[in-house]
């Protein structure tokens, strides 16, 4: 059976390389595409991200403003903050980098960033226009999926997907993503019962555990296709590479696989809302 790995930086260079032509469009109309960045409290995988996605929107020209707040900001002191940001003109893209701090109510800071800012789909809004199907700015690890499907021209319609995992940022996102493009979906979780059997059936499976090395080889049917987004520890993915490599006919390797496309995905949809937002200003004039 022939095999394929799904290179996550092959695809987020070929996209990268586009949108460095339209960041330096924008430019030429005189709007600098910038994302805002919010990070409380002094987690240092979390300083990681969100360094390497500042990073990552200066390599294609962008701006980005790091916003870093004190462990003891309180949700009024962050709400304040993403007002502001809201309101600058010069801002079209925030990313709120959670966790937060457990004293911080998360869900109405997420709530707080106006939807054609929300590049990170974390509002309600944003997901309920994303799971019924017209959503501009799905959550990145969800649109990263989608992407490498779309590049590797998978098939999705009339098969049967197996999305392992249901947090609000990625398994129910991209169930609904993969069922507005007509597959079956069924979503599992912690309470789901005979997992290996549901997965036996699958045509497409996507792991959102969170389990380093979670799903095996002998739980998957042949011909099968595999997008982990997992990354633990390590550097490891929710799916046992190895086993799970031997019976796929398409799967993609931890690191190098979703993890790039989703940084991407995140420069992709701020500068989708700067072009928005030129559109908008060249109606009004
Ligand atoms: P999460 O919020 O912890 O959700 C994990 C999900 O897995 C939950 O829905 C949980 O079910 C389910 N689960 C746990 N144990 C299970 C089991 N034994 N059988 C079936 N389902 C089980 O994690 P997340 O934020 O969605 O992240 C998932 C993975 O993706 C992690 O490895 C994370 O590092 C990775 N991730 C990667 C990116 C990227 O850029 N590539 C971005 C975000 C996350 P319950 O709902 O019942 O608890």
């Amino acid at each position: 059976m022939e095999k394929q790995l799904l290179d996550g930086h092959v695809v987020s260079k070929e996209i990268r390389d586009d949108l460095k032509n339209r960041v330096f469009k924008l430019k030429e109309q005189g709007i600098t595409p910038c994302l805002a960045t919010i990070l409380v409290g002094d987690n240092s995988s979390s300083e990681t991200y969100v360094k390497m996605k500042g990073n990552a929107c200066e390599k294609i020209g962008m701006k980005s403003i790091r916003i870093h707040l004190p462990e003891q900001t309180t949700t009024e002191e962050l709400l304040e903050q993403i007002q502001r940001l809201n309101d600058d003109t010069n801002v079209h893209g925030i990313l709120l980098q959670h966790p937060v701090p457990e004293h911080i109510d998360e869900r109405l800071a997420f709530e707080t960033i106006s939807l054609e800012k929300d590049v990170d789909g974390v509002t309600s809004a944003g997901y309920g226009q994303t799971a019924l199907g017209f959503g501009k700015f799905p959550s990145c690890t969800p649109a990263a999926i989608m992407e490498m499907i779309h590049h590797y021209q998978i098939k999705v319609s009339g098969k049967f997907a197996v999305v392992v995992g249901r947090s609000p940022i990625l398994g129910k996102p991209v169930s609904a993503m993969l069922l507005n493009e007509d597959a079956t979906v069924t979503t599992c979780h912690s309470y789901t019962e005979n997992l290996p059997s549901i997965l036996k059936q699958a045509d497409i499976v996507i792991a959102a555990v969170g389990k380093p090395n979670f799903i095996k080889g002998e739980w998957l049917k042949e011909g099968v296709i595999v997008l982990d987004a997992g990354y633990n520890k390590g550097n490891v993915g929710d799916v046992d590479f190895d086993s799970c490599y031997q019976k796929a006919s398409a799967i993609t390797p931890v690191p190098g696989g979703v993890g790039p496309v989703t940084i991407t995905m995140l420069l992709k949809q701020t500068v989708i809302a700067a072009e928005e937002k030129l559109n908008t200003m060249n109606q009004i004039a």
